[in-house]
């Protein structure tokens, strides 16, 4: 099981970012986010995502990021650009364990580097929360994430021109 923890949510500034680092996590084969600052209408957006595209995906806002941190029982992965280079700690994650991803948004606190397992690093530039966890997962699950069923309400079929969607109701 993987969940996404994204740290430093502020509801006004970064309801896009955070609705994206959501989105992706889903789409990319994560199961679970978890957002640090209660935040009722993202809920409602990823609840109707999954919802209309289907899948199991689960979001929990209003966590203490530091309890979980310090209780989680599994391996967890800080994405940082001062991290280590991904390549190289990609293979020694634990796969057997449950995976928590943590991703943040402005100035992360010593503690995380401190609680982390790995810090990892995609590319030692600074970039974005969003992309670090889409090429951190895709590496992560080696691709398998684009042959993920989400079994939906709607399902998009793939087209050279134009858009097509099925709906099962
Ligand atoms: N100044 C912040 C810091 O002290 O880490 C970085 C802010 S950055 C806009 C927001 C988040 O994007 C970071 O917390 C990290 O999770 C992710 N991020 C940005 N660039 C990254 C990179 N090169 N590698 C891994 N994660 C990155």
């Amino acid at each position: 099981m993987i969940t996404v923890l994204r740290l430093g949510h502020r509801i006004n500034r970064d309801k896009r970012i955070t609705t994206h680092v959501a989105l992706v996590a889903r789409a990319f084969g994560a199961d679970k986010i978890l957002v640090d600052t209660k935040d009722k209408k993202i809920e409602e957006v990823i609840h109707s995502v999954c919802e209309r595209f289907g899948g199991n995906f689960e979001i929990e806002t209003g966590v203490n990021g530091k309890k979980i941190l310090r209780e989680w029982p599994g391996e967890i992965v800080h994405l940082t650009m001062y991290g280590a280079e991904l390549d190289r700690v990609v293979k020694k994650i634990n796969r057997n364990s449950d995976l928590l991803v943590v991703v943040g948004s402005e100035k992360i606190p010593g503690f995380v580097y401190e609680l982390a397992d790995f810090n990892v690093s995609v590319g030692n530039q600074p970039h974005s929360e969003v992309a670090a966890l889409a090429v951190f997962l895709d590496r992560y699950n080696k691709g398998s994430w684009l042959n993920k069923k989400f079994d939906g309400k709607l399902q998009i079929v793939p087209s050279d021109k134009g858009k097509k969607v099925v709906s099962k109701e």
